[in-house]
């Protein structure tokens, strides 16, 4: 489905009133293992159908709120901010500005053009997924991205700059987040530095992408959260779609068969702020949110669309799949046992 009718899509499923309000200060961990290709995870040629309306020139609504300019005035004085507090860490920090991101590295500068162009890749390739225009703007401003050579630099900036734990810092490969209207990225480097270069890239590029979905499901359509695991889900399903062979694409088969097989507990991944940070609840979130595309891709788009409206997860999905959370559940075991068979 091209981007366009999706767009329509999205629209005639979203009754929101876009609001003009700050977002939150909230935050999204990527664990620190972080690692079926979806050709698309909204937008694919799906059983979704638009209506045929008469062609009509109306006013197009953002699926996103258009900040104000003392908005992106806050985002760039934080960024700015963050970017003297990271300098303090290591002197080696410098921006690497695109036209939607501004990226602080402490890598060498002979890595800078090539984040210069995941990043646009990346853009442009998550505005496709989420039937964006890539030519749109959905960042406040530009999407801050911190980038650490170091696991001791990335530890120190989530400790002391995002105030968060000690224990998670150490745990966590990437974070996502937002103060105000500021939002950031962290990427820390690969924990392990046996692993090879490869290996250490395929992470790199796993991390920004799980992190950047999270800022990305953050501004889409409205700056309300939604359920931790379906973000998890989400954000896992678009690091093993754009790298297939990385750990995401991997974790949420191992996942579904350790639940299959030891009948794992997989209540952890509901009703919490943050699922744990491990490869099993990770994968699991994936497998749930994909059994959920699955089913019906159309039922999902309305779920994310009533969750962002405010509705809580088990009002939405009742009115988006007409089930209740435990009926979900015993609805996938059925659909892993199936594929088992396969
Ligand atoms: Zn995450």
């Amino acid at each position: 489905m091209k981007a366009k009718t999706v767009y329509i899509v999205i629209l005639l499923l979203c009754a929101i009133t876009l609001q003009t309000k700050a977002l939150p200060t909230q935050a999204t961990s990527a664990p620190a293992s972080l690692g079926t290709s979806l050709t698309s995870t909204f937008s694919s040629k799906s059983r979704v159908k638009t209506q045929k309306t008469p062609k009509k020139k109306s006013k197009k609504s953002e699926p996103y709120i258009t900040p104000t300019a003392s908005e992106i005035e806050y985002a760039k004085k934080k960024s700015d901010e963050w970017a003297e507090k990271m300098k303090k860490i290591n002197p080696k920090v410098h921006l690497i500005e695109t036209k939607h991101f501004r990226i602080y590295s402490t890598y060498p500068k002979s890595h800078d053009g090539h984040f210069k162009s995941i990043c646009a890749k990346l853009y442009r390739k998550m505005c496709r997924q989420f039937g964006i225009s890539p030519k749109k703007n959905i960042w406040i401003g530009k999407l801050s991205i911190y980038i650490f050579a170091t696991r001791k630099g990335y530890e120190t900036f989530y400790v002391d700059v995002i105030e968060k734990s000690e224990e998670r810092s150490q745990k966590s490969g990437g974070l996502s987040g937002c103060v105000g209207a500021f939002q950031y990225v962290l990427i820390a480097p690969l924990k392990n530095s046996v692993k090879s270069k490869s290996q250490a890239r395929s992470w790199f590029l796993e991390v920004l992408v799980h992190e950047s979905s999270h800022a990305f499901i953050a501004r889409y359509i409205n700056n309300n959260r939604i359920p931790n695991w379906i973000d998890e889900g989400i954000a896992e399903i678009m690091a093993a779609t754009f790298v297939p062979r990385g750990s995401a694409a991997r974790k949420f088969v191992s996942a579904a068969k350790k639940a299959r097989k030891n009948g794992s507990n997989i209540d952890g991944i509901f009703d919490c702020r943050n699922i744990p940070l491990d490869s099993f609840h990770y994968g699991i979130a994936q497998s749930m949110v994909r059994f959920l595309i699955r089913l019906d891709q159309k039922k999902f788009i309305n779920l994310i669309h009533t969750l962002k409206k405010g509705k809580n997860e088990h009002e939405a999905l009742q009115e988006a799949y007409g089930m209740t959370r435990q009926e979900m559940v015993k609805k996938w075991y059925r659909y892993i046992s199936a594929r088992r068979r396969r």
